[in-house]
């Protein structure tokens, strides 16, 4: 009995060594330690023991099972700590775990709606030009019919380099640019990101403009709004109204902004278009002879419009979003919902 209990003992140790992963561990437990298990069958047995040797062989009995059940208790925490990977040795895999799976990205919705107004233009015959982000006071301003000390500039809060160089504040530039290297006809749309000294739920300092512009002989006024109306309504896919304020730049004239019906309420006042029915989408105009003048155009040949608008603003009407921070904010909560 005694000679029983102690091969017992090596045995179980042994076949606890060569555990190697957690999920074998309860087979041990059943075969030793269970209520069927050997220690138990061995213990139901020492009613065969002689009285006289009874108290001894049932003492050595119980110390062999706590033994067991300790060691088995520290290969169960060194299993499950290690994992099996682990267990197993560096570099081993377990095949049944499941998969990884790389996250899918997607574009940022500005550039979604920058991409979609660019391919509204380019379908009109609009080719695209890039220019610096960082630009002369000459092109953002002086080229166009923007002087020093015009009260125009107050407008535009502008963040300044140096004297003379700048963070463009709008996308026009691009207009002085092109005009200046190339002879018409023109029809160029010019997107990218501009800069202004601005902050709250509807201004951010960096933002997104496409400027278009259009030069040509005997272009007109109805050009424009032929223009912005196909625009706006493959913009929005309504048959939206669209209706012209007269308004001032400095380098078209005469000048409009331009509103469309609400989209969300369609006209009929609600709290996004303010209970007006209209929404502002856009600046535009008929582009000023001193501009022309400027790069060298003869204005009495040559006429053209010119529009910028803004992306943001866009995108903020066509989602719904009265926040422009949420754009910037990096919340893939946000920005994976488009
Ligand atoms: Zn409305």
């Amino acid at each position: 009995m005694e000679q029983e209990l102690l091969s017992l003992q090596d045995e179980a140790r042994e076949n606890l060594q060569q555990l190697a992963e957690a999920g074998q561990l309860e087979e041990f437990r059943i075969r030793y330690l269970g209520r069927k298990g050997l220690c138990s069958t061995i213990m139901r047995e020492l009613s065969t023991v002689p009285p006289e040797e009874r108290p001894r062989v049932g003492q050595l009995a119980n110390t062999i099972k706590a033994e067991i059940e300790k060691l088995f208790d520290e290969k169960k925490a060194l299993l499950e700590s290690t994992g099996p990977s682990g267990a197993q040795g560096a570099g081993s895999i377990d095949l049944s775990l499941p998969g990884r799976y790389p996250e899918r990205g997607r574009l940022h919705p500005v550039t979604q709606i920058m991409n979609e107004v660019c391919s509204i233009f380019e379908a009109l015959g609009f080719s695209v030009a890039e220019g610096p982000d960082v630009e002369h006071d000459h092109y953002n301003f002086e080229a166009l019919n923007i002087p020093a000390h015009h009260p125009a500039r107050d407008m535009h809060d502008t963040f300044y380099v140096s004297e003379a160089i700048l963070l463009r504040t709008h996308t026009s530039p691009m207009q002085a640019r092109i005009m200046e290297s190339q002879q018409p006809p023109l029809r160029v749309i010019a997107p990218g990101k501009v800069y202004r000294c601005d902050s709250d739920i509807t201004h951010t300092p960096m933002f997104h403009q496409v400027e278009g512009f259009l030069v040509d002989t005997k272009v007109s006024f109805a050009d424009l709004k032929g223009i912005l109306t196909v625009f706006t309504r493959k913009m929005f896919g309504k048959d939206l109204a669209l209706r012209f304020r007269p308004s001032f730049f400095p380098f078209t004239e005469p000048s409009a902004e331009v509103d469309i019906a609400c989209v969300i309420c369609g006209g009929s006042g609600c709290r996004v278009c303010k209970q007006t029915g209209w929404l502002e989408i856009l600046g535009a105009g008929m582009i000023d002879p001193e501009v022309f003048k400027m790069v060298g155009y003869d204005p009495e040949i040559y006429s053209g419009f010119a529009f910028g608008l803004g992306i943001e603003r866009i995108a903020m009407l066509r989602y719904g979003i009265n926040d422009i921070r949420l754009y910037y904010e990096n919340d893939l909560r946000f920005l994976s919902q488009f």
